[in-house]
């Protein structure tokens, strides 16, 4: 007997039968398939202890009959509801939730015992949240005053684990729902990770280096009391690279008086881990060539239309120049460059230097090489023209909700038939329908860009043995990670009868995983 079932047994004189709960320590604990009767029995029982029952009068427990279809469907349109009523204003975290629960329903229709239990109702709610102000002098000895946040969203497996946006569009609807995603990326990665994010509407764009230090020293001062490397590890995500890590990093450790693995997407020399940097963009072209392997095919000789210059778009053009395929598109925030040719390795760097280094815009790719076009971006267009462009296979790795309907339909027109969401829910729930629809390799950035937040728990558990891994062996680590949440998404979604739809498989596995860890530990 142990852990936390076997303290509640202690405490409260409970009968032999249940000290045994084989479920919470046999080998199955992780299987998204283990049968659900032990658990169903644990969480009910459970709830009697905490609710004040006499534990050792426990008898057999009558359960609901399997709710038919069409109640499931109205459970879940009213969940729907009464989140949106709940939560006004957070139009990305109701489509992030819907897009899950859709999913969801096929679980309940089987195994109603997680409705019993409330999971989804808890899971959407934040177990934490806290928001707070970020003054900060800027360089022309102005005040400035920011607004920075962390949403603890579930430590169901592990401790909080999710990145820091910045950027001027960041509010409480956004971080939640990335930090609701982040709940089931991270549980599909195979590794014990909690979900959780954060940030601030601050724009790194255009400041110095110096306000930059200033303004994330200021995030630090208040962030620091809520995270730790047992409790809450950020990472980096939009607008959130090297350059700030360091400064948030070098912050905490003044703070916190301690050199602790904290944050990741560290410095190599000072904790991080190699292939940390490229891990999301790699991750993403490794799930779509496990996709395409399916259909006995593979990555060499396609066209990639890929969005976004950041950290993840770039390394997603890396790895596509590795395996032989041809990137032909980037963006940023105000338009995108279309270069037939190929993004060879030499013009890749001239991208990395520009982004990284000179901080410029995308444009100035075009006036380098003359075999590309600019288009600027046009806000009064229903779609986005980087995604009308003949090819085979999309990378969506700028930001959400970049994929609408038409652009879908325009990507299936011109013969996209692989999209790999580097990017957190760049597609719409409108644009994931046509490419359901169309039998597409779909796969949904909870799988697909998992490969980021994978590595960064390689980092945490270098940290932890004060060790560090060759590149060699993370890039390895990382495939077989990348090919293992393939594998648990396309077998999960055939085993609930919607066989190569990895947006189910991606919600019910890495749902299951967080269920029943909830179910184990009680109502708490
Ligand atoms: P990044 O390095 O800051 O790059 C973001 C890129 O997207 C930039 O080119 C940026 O252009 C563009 N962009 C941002 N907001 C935009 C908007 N509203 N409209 C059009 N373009 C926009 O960030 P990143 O780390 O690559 O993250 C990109 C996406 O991947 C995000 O959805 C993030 O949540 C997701 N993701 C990242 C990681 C990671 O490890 N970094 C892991 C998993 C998922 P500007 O420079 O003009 O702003």
């Amino acid at each position: 007997m142990g852990g936390d079932g076997g303290a509640l047994v202690r405490r409260s004189g409970f009968s032999p039968v249940l000290e045994s709960r084989p479920d919470a320590r046999g080998p199955h604990r992780w299987d998204v398939d283990a049968p659900l009767r032990l658990r169903r029995r644990n969480f009910v029982l459970l709830f009697q202890a905490s609710s004040g029952h006499i534990l050792t009068n426990a008898r057999p427990v009558r359960f609901p009959p399997t709710p038919n279809p069409e109640a499931v469907q109205d459970y879940v349109s009213e969940l729907i509801d009464e989140i949106k009523v709940k939560n006004p204003a957070e139009p990305e975290f109701h489509q992030a939730v819907q897009e899950v629960v859709r999913s969801l329903a096929l679980v309940l229709e089987r195994d109603p015992e997680y409705r019993k239990a409330k999971i989804i109702e808890r899971m959407v709610e934040p177990e934490r949240v806290i928001m707070f102000r970020v003054p900060w002098v800027d360089d022309a000895g102005e005040v400035q005053v920011n607004r920075g946040y962390r949403i603890g969203m579930s430590s169901a497996i592990g401790p909080y684990k999710g990145g820091l946006r910045f950027h001027p569009s960041v509010n409480l609807g956004i971080l939640k729902f990335l930090a609701f995603e982040q709940v089931f990326k991270n549980a599909l990665t195979t590794l014990p990770m909690g979900g959780g994010k954060g940030g601030s509407d601050f724009d790194p764009k255009g400041k110095s280096d110096l306000e930059v230090m200033r303004f994330c020293q200021a995030f630090m001062a208040e962030l620091s009391r809520h995270i730790g490397p047992y409790r809450d590890v950020p990472a980096g995500d939009i607008g959130v690279g090297g350059r700030e890590i360091g400064f948030l990093f070098g912050m905490y450790k003044k703070l916190r008086n301690e050199f602790t693995g904290v944050l990741t997407g560290k410095g190599i020399t000072w904790g991080g881990s190699l292939i940390r940097p490229e891990a999301t963009g790699y991750g993403a072209v490794y799930f779509a060539a496990e996709m395409l392997q399916t259909r006995n095919e593979d990555l060499t000789g396609k066209t990639c239309l890929v969005s976004g210059s950041g950290n993840v778009s770039q390394y997603t053009v890396e790895k596509l120049i590795d395996l032989g395929a041809k990137a032909v598109t980037v963006s940023d925030s105000n338009g995108y460059i279309f270069d037939e040719s190929g993004i060879t390795r030499e013009k890749l760097a001239f991208l990395m230097e520009l982004k990284n280094v000179q901080r410029g815009r995308i444009s100035e790719y075009a006036d380098k090489f003359p075999s590309a076009t600019y288009t600027a971006l046009d806000s009064t267009l229903d779609h986005n023209p980087l995604w009308d462009h003949k090819a085979e296979c999309a990378f969506p790795s700028a930001t959400q909700n970049e994929i609408n309907a038409k652009d879908a339909a325009n990507l299936l027109r011109n013969g996209v038939y692989v999209v790999s969401e580097g990017a957190n829910m760049p597609t719409d729930i409108a644009g994931i329908e046509q490419f359901l629809d169309a039998g597409i390799l779909f796969g949904p950035a909870k799988a697909a860009n998992a490969g980021g937040v994978a590595t960064s728990g390689l980092e945490m558990a270098q940290n932890s043995m004060r060790l560090s891994w060759t590149r060699e062996e993370v890039d390895a680590r990382l495939q077989g990670i990348m090919k293992a949440i393939h594998q648990a998404c396309r077998a999960t979604a055939e085993q609930y009868g919607t066989p190569g739809n990895y947006v189910n498989g991606a919600n019910i596995a890495g749902f299951k995983k967080v269920a029943n860890a909830m179910m184990d530990q009680g109502v708490v």
